[in-house]
């Protein structure tokens, strides 16, 4: 199991917003290393596999829509304690509710519409990275 890395996507509303240049500065001056990153827009079966965890809640559809409305950025990153750090530096899911100089405080717009995505634990990142940069069979 890799525990030094983890999983991000720049959201739509992000890139729309023109902080994807940024966000990347943010990232890397906290010390992550970016092992990969493209520039890429989800179809709705990516989206709905990306969060087949949420498939139940009321805000599927919208988070769907949301994701696949235009391009993100998806990478990989390197750091000591990758997940845990990563999480901290986005802040919580709703900007409202996010620290002072996090990422989502910073350029998130809504709880939906928050800017950037990171993993929640060593096992996810590795199967979202897989997802978006090797192993889309897995799903
Ligand atoms: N989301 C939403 N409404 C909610 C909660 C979440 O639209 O009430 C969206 C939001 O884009 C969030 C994503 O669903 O980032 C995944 O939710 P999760 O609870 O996993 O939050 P995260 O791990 O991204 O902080
Ligand atoms: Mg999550």
């Amino acid at each position: 199991m890799i525990t030094n890395r983890t999983f991000t996507m720049i959201k739509p509303d992000a890139v729309e917003n023109g902080y994807i240049g940024p966000i990347l500065e943010k990232i890397t001056a906290a010390g992550f290393k970016i092992v990969a990153m493209k520039y890429t827009q989800l179809s709705k079966r990516d989206a709905e596999a990306f969060y087949a965890i949420h498939s139940e809640r009321p805000f599927f559809g919208e988070l769907v829509a949301f994701m696949t409305r235009g391009p993100i950025v998806a990478a990989i990153l390197e750091k000591d304690n990758a997940v845990e750090d990563f999480r901290a530096l986005i802040g919580a899911t709703n900007p409202a509710e996010a620290a002072e100089g996090t990422i989502r405080k910073l350029y998130a717009t809504s709880i939906g519409e928050n800017a950037i995505h990171g993993s929640d634990s060593d096992e996810n990142a590795a199967i979202e990275g897989a997802f978006h940069f090797s192993g889309r069979e897995i799903f």
